[in-house]
């Protein structure tokens, strides 16, 4: 089952500039995860040792594989890509064994990034009631504890996971030489969220009279993933109706139904 169980690309196409609202978050993932990789020498120089596993904490949809992707296209890094919950869930009682696969594959694939997504699923807080289950993902940790303490941080290989339940992790998890650095990922505010739009449809065929800022503070509450869903739809309504461009309606449309998806839909006036 490996083959599944991880995901393993040797190239990113991803850039920092994709990534809308999130410069500061940028900023340390470029200390943290690029310098090491790309200029090992300044640290030995000074002599510190870089933070061996970076944490992404924050709501789903708001960039945190964005962010691991891109730092692994700047430093011509290969991504290998493990979901928490699969490890413990698909692939019942090799959790521990695919973790040891995933640092293997890592060493082999150098420079490389693992990106651990869902970490609590595997990090949650030590359950009083040992299942079976319970002992599965106990298993995993250790394993992953066991693989992250053996190797070296001066390594070309770089850690990053992502979690949006930060509140539920073992305390292990976040000591000095595991994941030691945590990086938060907020949902986006008015700014973010038209610069996200700005880059969604930076492709796009679009009027020329669109209004971001507006658009902007329609959107309160929505993730990247849901900014991105939008400008998604606004482009396949101006298709559906052999447009040109992308116009306010189809904008608007857009913004109704990715905003109450799951509700009933309101009429949002333009
Ligand atoms: P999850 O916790 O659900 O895994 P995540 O934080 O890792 O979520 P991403 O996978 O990075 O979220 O984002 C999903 C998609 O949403 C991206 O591929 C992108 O299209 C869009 N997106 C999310 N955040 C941003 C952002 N800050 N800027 C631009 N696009 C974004």
């Amino acid at each position: 089952p490996m083959v599944s169980a991880m995901e393993v690309i040797e190239s990113q196409q991803v850039d920092y500039d994709q990534i809308g609202g999130l410069d500061e978050q940028i900023k340390e993932i470029i200390e943290s995860v690029e310098y090491p990789l790309t200029k090992p020498e300044s640290f030995a120089r000074i002599g510190i040792s870089a933070p061996k596993g970076i944490l992404l904490a924050g709501p789903p949809g708001t960039g945190k594989t964005l962010l691991a992707k891109a730092v692994a296209h700047r430093t011509d890094a290969s991504f290998i890509r493990v979901v928490g919950s699969e490890l413990v869930q698909k692939y019942i009682g090799e959790g521990a064994k695919l973790v040891r696969e995933v640092f293997e594959m890592a060493r082999k694939k150098a420079p490389s990034i693992v990106f651990i997504d869902e970490l609590d699923a595997i990090a949650a807080k030590r359950l009083n009631d040992t299942n079976g289950a319970d002992r599965e993902v106990q298993r995993t940790l250790m394993q992953l504890l066991a693989e992250m303490d053996g190797f070296d941080e001066r390594g070309d290989v770089r850690i990053i996971a992502a979690t949006n339940r930060s509140d539920v992790l073992d305390p292990a998890i976040l000591r000095p030489g595991r994941f030691d650095r945590v990086i938060t990922v907020p949902m986006p505010d008015v700014e973010s969220r038209e610069n996200i739009l700005q880059i969604h449809t930076r492709n796009m065929a679009v009027s020329d009279n669109i209004d971001f800022k507006k658009l902007a503070n329609l959107t309160e509450g929505a993730s990247g993933a849901d900014l991105s869903a939008i400008a998604m739809e606004a482009g396949m309504l101006a298709v559906r109706n052999d447009k040109g461009s992308v116009e306010t309606d189809d904008f608007l449309k857009a913004v109704d139904k990715v905003m109450n998806s799951g509700n009933e839909s309101i009429e949002i006036q333009p």
